[in-house]
Parts: C-alpha cells; structure tokens; sequence
C-alpha cells in the first residue's frame, strides 16, 4: 500500500501527498485513461479544475460542467478557453468545453448523452430535497454508461484532529455502511452495477477505518442505443450556459485547409531550399565549363537521402527554369504529413486553389529564387 499522508508527529494531523484533492482528480484522470470516454460532465464542478485537467485527456471531444454557484465557476473558467498554440496547430480531435448554471436536482437537456458523469465531494453539500432527486436526474435521465460519486468517509473523520464535520456547508457525512446501502439501492434502482473504492489511505494501524474520500463507480447494466436516450425526455431547457469554448481542429474544414495551405508551403520551400543547395554546388564544381543549360533538371541525389526516397517517379522531380522553382503537387502529396492531412489527391488540389500559387496547368507549386538569391 503507497503511503500516502505523512504523521506530523507533535500536531499528530494528516497530511496527504499529494493532497486529497488531486489524488481524487488523479482517481478520475485514470478511469478517463482507462475507459476512454468521449464525453464527460462533471457536475458541482465549483472552480472547474478537475474539468481543466481533463480537458488534456486527447480521448474527450465533449466536456461539460455544472454548478449551482455561478461565480465559483467563473472564477478561473478562463483556463478552459484554448490558447494561442491550439490556434497555431490545431489537434486532431474536436473539443468542445461548456459551463452550465443549474441544479443537479433539474433536468435538462442539454446533459444527455455523456459516457462517463463525475461527482466529486458534491452530495453532501446537497439539501435534503436535492438529495432525494440527484438519482433520477444522474441515473434515471441522464443515464451515462458510467457515474463516479465520491463523498467524505466520515470514519475517518476521529483521525483528523477537531475534525467532527469536515465543512460548514456538508448537510452530512456519511459512514462506509450508510455510502453503501444508498449507492446499491441507487444502482439497483436504475440497472447499474456498483463499486467501492477510495483514496487516502489510513495510517498503518488504523486500516479498519477505510479510505478518507470514498468513492462509488457505478457502471450502466444495458447498452443504450442513441434514439432510446433521446426519447421521451423533455426538451425543456433549465440550465443557463455561462461558458462555451469550441477547440479549433483539424475536423472543422478551415482549420483543416490552413493547416494543408501552412503544409504545403512549407514543404515546398524545404523542396526549394534542397534544390537550391545543390545548384550553388554545381555552380562552385562549374567554373571551367563555358556553356551553362538554362533548364535545370536535377537529378534525385540533390535531395537529402529522405526526400531522393519520396520523388520516385521522374515526372515528380522538381525543377528550375529561369527564376522559377516548379515542384510537382504529386511530389509534395507523397510527403507524408500532407498525405495524412488530405487523404486523397483531389483534396489537396482542393485545399490549395486559390491559397498557393500554382503552375498554368496546376500540376505544380511555383516558387520563386529571386528571395532565396536575395538572402545570401
Ligand atoms: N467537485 C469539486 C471538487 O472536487 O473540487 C468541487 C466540490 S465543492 C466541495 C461542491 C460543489 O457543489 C460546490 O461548488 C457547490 O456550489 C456545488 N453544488 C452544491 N449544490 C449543488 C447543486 N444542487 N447542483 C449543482 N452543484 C451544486
């Protein structure tokens, strides 16, 4: 057993490494790595960390919180927004990240259809009332394949010094046994399948006291096709939206043209710049020799050894004529990052009209030397 909460010997209070809290986030971060799910809410996710850590997991395309105190969630949802480098290269994946104003005690619409529902430390902060409906908004409408409730264990409460209850705010703390009895009746309500576990661990010796944050996972029973959890539930929206980032990605077509137009170039001037390097050699090896050719056609050993590879075909080979570099498109196609980028020929040829300037049949790239000759 890790040992993960140091005795400090003259206070004799508990301090857990790494704190409590971000061994619950790590608890949720693993079961994402795990089970991989697409989309996930986390609700009373109060100042949004654990939803910012999450919104790293590559496997989420849809992120979404909620929590009855909207100024909590105001409070550093900034880090949700994407950053200048997720602009600079966008990801593969799409991301989009919400924040809801709402009640776990409402339904809405608008938390249909998540793979996996967090709630970390919030029911005991839940009213009476509130408390009696959670089951049939989480399990019963929002029917996620997987829910993850965590809550204080309030046995270990006696080993944390003054501690009777752990926050003004809990409406309770519950012991193992109480945990239990309410999470199987939840599961067996609702056809889900349930867990315990925990983390914090307890000091050596004191192990019958269990983890300090337990921890429920219930799992759906039945396989819940797309039409079956959209049906018959109300459409009626409660929740007010107070944050909504849509990550740029390579899914979404103009990212995806900027990104083969970038690429493209790119390619082109390394193509150019290898082409360049070795007419200067020629040119230098050139000195007794009175006639020059206008037309250069260059032969593949110009290129690095990775770039010879790729030109296979002559009609792919790049030359210069007069101040102009033409690189073939199919040439710049076989580089394997534009190749992956387009797919196909055609949507390259696509992507770059208009972008790049092109040779008058359009079958290559023009470039022009006079900058590169310019520079030396
Ligand atoms: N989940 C976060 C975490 O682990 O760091 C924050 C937990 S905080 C102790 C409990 C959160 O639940 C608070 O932000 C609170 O506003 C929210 N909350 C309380 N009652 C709620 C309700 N009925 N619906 C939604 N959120 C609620």
């Amino acid at each position: 057993m890790d040992k993960n909460f140091q005795e400090e010997p003259f206070t004799r209070t508990i301090k857990f490494t790494p704190p409590l809290y971000k061994q619950r986030y790590q608890f949720i971060k693993d079961l994402v790595g795990k089970y991989k799910p697409k989309k996930v809410a986390d609700l009373g996710c109060a100042d949004c960390t654990l939803l910012w850590m999450l919104k790293f997991c590559s496997c989420i395309e849809v992120l979404a919180g909620l929590d009855i105190c909207a100024s909590v969630m105001k409070e550093k949802m900034h880090r949700l927004s994407p950053l200048p480098g997720d602009y600079l290269q966008p990801s593969e994946r799409s991301l989009t990240v919400t924040l809801h104003h709402g009640s776990v005690a409402h339904k809405d619409p608008c938390m249909l259809g998540f793979d996996l529902v967090t709630c970390i430390e919030l029911i005991e902060h839940l009213e009476q009332s509130e408390l009696k409906k959670f089951p049939e908004v989480v399990f019963g409408f929002m029917a996620p394949s997987m829910v993850v409730i965590s809550t204080p264990n309030s046995e270990f409460n006696p080993l944390l010094p003054g501690v009777t209850c752990r926050h003004p705010d809990h409406k309770f703390e519950w012991n193992r046994a109480q945990f239990q009895s309410w999470a199987l009746e939840t599961a067996r309500r609702y056809d889900y399948s349930v867990e315990f576990t925990g983390v914090g661990h307890p000091p050596t010796g004191m192990e019958n006291v269990g983890f300090c944050t337990q921890i429920g996972v219930f799992v759906r029973k039945y396989p819940q096709t797309s039409e079956s959890a959209q049906s018959e539930k109300p459409t009626e929206t409660v929740y007010k939206t107070v944050f909504k980032a849509v990550y740029p990605s390579l899914k979404n077509e103009k990212y995806l043209q900027n990104a083969v137009v970038s690429e493209v170039i790119l390619t082109a001037q390394i193509i150019k710049r290898s082409l360049s390097d070795h007419l200067m050699s020629e040119h230098e090896d050139y000195n007794d020799t009175t006639e020059r050719k206008s037309k250069f056609q260059p032969s593949m050993n110009c290129f690095s050894e990775d770039l010879g590879k790729l030109v296979v075909e002559k009609s792919m080979e790049p030359f210069v004529n007069g101040n102009v570099v033409y690189i073939p498109l199919k040439t710049i196609f076989s580089f394997p990052k534009v190749n992956r980028l387009c797919g196909t020929f055609e949507k390259l040829c696509k992507f770059i009209a208009g972008k790049v300037t092109l040779s008058s049949d359009r079958s290559a790239v023009v470039l022009n030397t006079e900058h590169e000759n310019g520079e030396n």
